[in-house]
């Protein structure tokens, strides 16, 4: 790339890692020009961002009120015809959820820089677009704090990795018991302890869900498998991951959790670059890191996450589903936080599974898991 300026597509622009994008590259100026913006339901922030950035293609969930915000500069595309337009070199995928499944596998076939903080794509499709990246050249470049620890922790080696270790912050209820995690509102578990993050992904790290897809991703990310990536919990959020090598050796990613830090990492990579508005770890005030195992029967979305991981095919794709629907139940206040995994747990068992399945039935494993978890608790638990 050298010194050009990168074109860049952010999907997603409207959610915090979009916001955070944008961030980084108006401290950056010079690096970075935004082609593309895809928003979801905030209008007046895109509208705001168009103006700012005058993208040249433009996405709105809401096509209607989208065909307000078009003007005679810019124009209207699917978020996939964005993600492949020619002039695009790297995509931020930012959306949450499994609708960015198909713009990041768009822009895997397109052969672009993937920049991707959407969880969903990997976790339900993973063997898919990993085989379309390598075929077209695409690089995928993780944003999620962890995998951007482990990126980094690998550059330079020349070896394998013998271990993943995922550090999770263990939410904020951590040590909670059964008994307290059954009267929690939705009101305490949207205040995490130390990320700032969307709705979905704060409640999904209070059940730990977050970190159970996660190990998905890193499986297919770094080729790994699933017993050699192992969670530890650590509160502090200092230390964002690590690697074991074969020798013993552990390599590990430090720095105060800001997602600025790991986005800028995913666009100005293989470079680095001072960015003023990072905060530097202060020495004086850390001096406790603490790491401790999780508690696979208290958080059991970590544990049913990992093992549809392993068992593979479309149960990765029913756990997403089915928790991105038990989370929204939960955000209405129409489910308790334990049935979250509660739910997620009775559609897995309900499932019938496909082994190295197509986009398709990926898509239909996907809406199989919405209605079921619908259903199931609307009290209906006939299959
Ligand atoms: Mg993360």
């Amino acid at each position: 790339m050298g010194n050009s300026v990168k074109q860049l597509a952010v999907l997603g622009s409207t959610g915090s890692i979009g916001r955070q994008t944008l961030e980084v590259v108006r401290a950056l100026p010079h690096k970075f020009h935004i082609i593309g913006l895809a928003g979801g339901k905030n209008i007046d922030l895109l509208a705001e961002q168009i103006k700012e950035f005058k993208p040249r293609f433009v996405y709105c969930q809401d096509r209607e009120a989208g065909s307000h915000l078009v003007n005679a500069e810019c124009e209207f595309l699917s978020l996939e015809d964005i993600a492949r337009q020619p002039q695009v070199d790297t995509v931020v995928m930012a959306t949450s959820g499994s609708s960015g499944l198909r713009p990041t596998l768009a822009a895997a076939k397109a052969g672009k820089n993937v920049a991707l903080a959407n969880k969903e794509s990997l976790v339900m499709a993973g063997e898919i677009i990993i085989n379309e990246a390598k075929l077209n050249a695409a690089q995928i470049l993780p944003i999620d704090s962890e995998h951007s620890a482990i990126w980094q922790c690998l550059r330079g080696e020349t070896q394998p990795a013998a271990q993943l270790i995922l550090t999770a912050s263990g939410g904020p209820f951590c040590h909670y018991s059964p008994d307290q995690l059954n009267g929690v509102t939705t009101e305490q578990a949207l205040k995490h302890p130390s990320w700032q993050m969307g709705r979905k992904v704060t409640i999904d790290s209070a059940t730990l869900m977050n970190k159970g897809l996660e190990v998905i991703e890193a499986h297919w990310l770094f080729n790994m498998s699933f017993d050699s990536i192992k969670v530890l919990i650590h509160p502090q959020s200092i230390i964002h991951s690590m690697v074991e090598f074969i020798d013993g050796s552990i390599k590990a990613q430090l720095s105060y959790p800001d997602m600025r830090l790991p986005i800028q990492y995913a666009l100005t990579y293989p470079e680095r670059l001072p960015n003023p508005q990072f905060p530097k770890l202060d020495w004086g005030i850390i001096n406790n890191l603490s790491f401790e195992q999780p508690d696979f029967d208290t958080f059991p979305c970590l544990k049913l996450a990992i093992e549809a991981g392993r068992k593979g095919g479309t149960y990765p794709a029913v756990v997403c589903a089915a928790d991105e629907v038990a989370v929204e139940l939960f955000l209405w206040q129409r489910i308790k936080f334990i049935d979250i995994a509660n739910l997620v747990g009775q559609a897995l068992e309900q499932h019938q599974a496909i082994a190295h399945p197509s986009l398709e039935e990926i898509m239909a494993a996907d809406a199989w898991a919405r209605q079921r978890v619908l259903k199931l608790a609307s009290g209906d638990s006939s299959c």
